[in-house]
């Protein structure tokens, strides 16, 4: 027997439909691409998606068409993004961090149809374009004023697009199983691969972004999304704002730590989302500059382990509190958050610490297990180091045009790549990318955990460990360290430093200082360049037995 209730398909233009009717009047600032700060609402950014639509429509795009955006985070794109997925097309974020040879893969195997590009993009596509024939049309995203002379074919200048085009526009009338949107992971071992999200699944993912123990964005919030649009759907504010009315402050190209101040500042922000690396710029400007945030509240961190620096500065120095996260591209991308539970949160801040540093508990809609290397369920002592297998309503159950073939286990699980424990009251961290961790005498190391500890030296910049050879052990870890300007520091210093905090046998065998610790096209350390650089270098001695 089915239910009686309405029919009413999860689609996402209803959430700029709601957005527009019952928060109408709430503010989109964007820092354009341009220049100037520019203002609009959520009413106007609804009008000008319809007339995205309806351009789309005028040349022919259908159901399931892919076109790309290669852009910031700016009210422009996200116009363009839900006039793309309004009409059942499906709006594929290109990264602008790959190599312009990567986008021009991505676009082929894409077969995207157009491309909405940013001024900054324009003379990576003039690059590549004439490799990728799917490309009927490219929309630069300015107006006429700013048009560039430009080689590329079909250029539409945006702004001339939008008043040209009606907005009435019908969206939706589809299945909520459409495909909405495309993000290709960032390749590290092999070819990238594409997640296509569903209406269905963004839809669902949004609801569970807003739960207080999520994002817990409301209408009263300000909300600045430092984390890309074009990477993992900007942790899903971009859907989340609009479906409660929150304001949206949108930091187009700069995210250094002053272009974030001003804007966190200025604008009254209470909550934001970013990589480590952002909040880290953002806290020395602060730091060096004597500066205050009264109005900021909370704020999410993730896409890479959450050094204790990092949460301490903001709880002492700023009374900000941290929402530590874990996800991926592929679980879309929110999959676990460091909410504290009731036994956390009774205790003094200092024993929440170690909760606080800990990538937290799942919502619902998601399902964790941590596997041995055979697929045996391993147990959530906070110990045990295992596989963190996934599965959910918003998880990949493939990926487009079934690259990697099947990627599920028997129970429906997708491997993450992920390395992690899970202690007795649900807290998961990670340890390790599968591919990162550091085997030393069969026992593992978490090369995050040393980083992160060695990063609370107070001469250290960016930390990074990394397994190299050895005779005995099989790997060593080692301890990369990039000083902070100015400072000057040993290898017995670092070691020093560490003793003490981690195990013994965890220890690294050497410190390298290095200049620059290489970051990959979604801000994260990129081990594979580190290793690559270093594939010359020799261990010093022996190393302690495992305990
Ligand atoms: P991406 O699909 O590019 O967003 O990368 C996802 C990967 O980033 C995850 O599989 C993790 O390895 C890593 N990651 C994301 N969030 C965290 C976090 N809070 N702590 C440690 N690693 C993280």
């Amino acid at each position: 027997m089915l239910g009686l209730m309405q029919s009413w398909p999860l689609t996402v233009d209803k959430i700029l439909d709601h957005a527009a009717r019952w928060h109408g009047h709430r503010e989109i600032v964007t820092r354009s691409v341009e220049g100037p700060i520019v203002r609009g609402t959520y009413a106007e950014c609804h009008d000008r998606a319809k007339r995205v639509s309806s351009a789309l429509k005028g040349w022919g795009v259908k159901l399931g068409d892919r076109v790309a955006t290669l852009a910031w985070n700016t009210q422009r794109h996200m116009e363009a993004w839900y006039g793309i997925m309004g009409i059942g097309a499906v709006c594929h974020t290109l990264n602008p961090r790959l190599f312009p040879e990567q986008i021009a893969w991505i676009i082929n195997h894409a077969e995207d149809r157009i491309i909405f590009v940013d001024l900054t993009f324009v003379g990576v596509l003039e690059q590549i374009l004439p490799k990728c024939p799917t490309v009927e049309r490219v929309v630069v995203m300015t107006d006429a004023w700013n048009m560039p002379q430009t080689t590329l074919p079909r250029a539409e200048c945006y702004e001339q697009v939008v008043a040209e085009s009606s907005n009435v526009c019908e969206w939706g009338g589809f299945s909520e199983e459409t495909a909405c949107g495309l993000c290709y992971t960032s390749g590290t071992t092999g070819d990238p691969k594409g997640v296509m999200y569903s209406h269905r699944s963004n839809f669902l993912h949004t609801l569970v972004g807003l739960q207080a123990d999520v994002l817990a964005t409301s209408v009263r919030d300000t909300i600045l999304p430092v984390v890309p649009m074009f990477h993992a759907n900007a942790w899903g504010v971009a859907f989340a704002a609009p479906a409660v009315g929150a304001k949206l402050v949108l930091p187009g190209a700069k995210m250094d730590g002053q272009s974030i101040y001003e804007l966190l500042s200025t604008e009254r922000v209470t909550t934001s989302a970013a990589v480590p690396t952002v909040w880290q710029m953002l806290l020395t400007h602060l730091q060096s500059h004597g500066l205050k945030l009264p109005d900021l509240e909370r704020v999410t961190i993730g896409g890479a382990a959450c050094p204790e620096t990092i949460i301490r500065a903001f709880h002492d120095d700023y009374g900000v509190d941290v929402f530590h996260a874990w996800g991926m591209t592929e679980t879309s991308p929110l999959g676990t958050t460091g909410s504290l539970t009731p036994e956390v949160s009774s205790q003094p801040f200092d024993q929440q610490v170690p909760y606080r540093l800990k990538q937290g508990r799942p919502p619902i809609g998601i399902e964790l297990k941590l596997t041995d290397d055979e697929g045996n369920i391993l147990p959530h002592d906070g110990k045990t180091f295992g596989h963190l297998m996934v599965r959910g309503s918003f998880v990949a159950g493939s990926y487009f045009k079934g690259a990697g073939g099947n990627i599920l286990d028997k129970q429906g699980f997708f491997d993450t790549g992920d390395i992690a424990t899970i202690d007795p009251i649900g807290y998961m961290q990670i340890t390790d990318r599968a591919k990162d961790v550091v085997k030393s005498g069969g026992e593992w190391i978490s090369t995050i955990d040393i980083e992160n500890i060695a990063l609370g030296h107070p001469a250290a910049e960016q930390t990074a460990v990394i397994g190299v050879p050895h005779p005995k052990w099989d790997e060593r870890p080692i301890l990369i360290v990039k000083l902070k300007e100015g400072e000057t520091a040993t290898r017995q210093d670092f070691l020093d430093f560490l003793q003490g905090k981690i195990a013994k046998w965890w220890m690294p065998d050497d410190v390298v200082f290095v200049d620059d610790i290489p970051l990959g096209a979604t801000g994260k350390i990129d081990k594979k360049v580190l290793r690559a650089r270093l594939k010359d270098y020799r261990l010093p001695s022996a190393s302690p037995e495992p305990a």
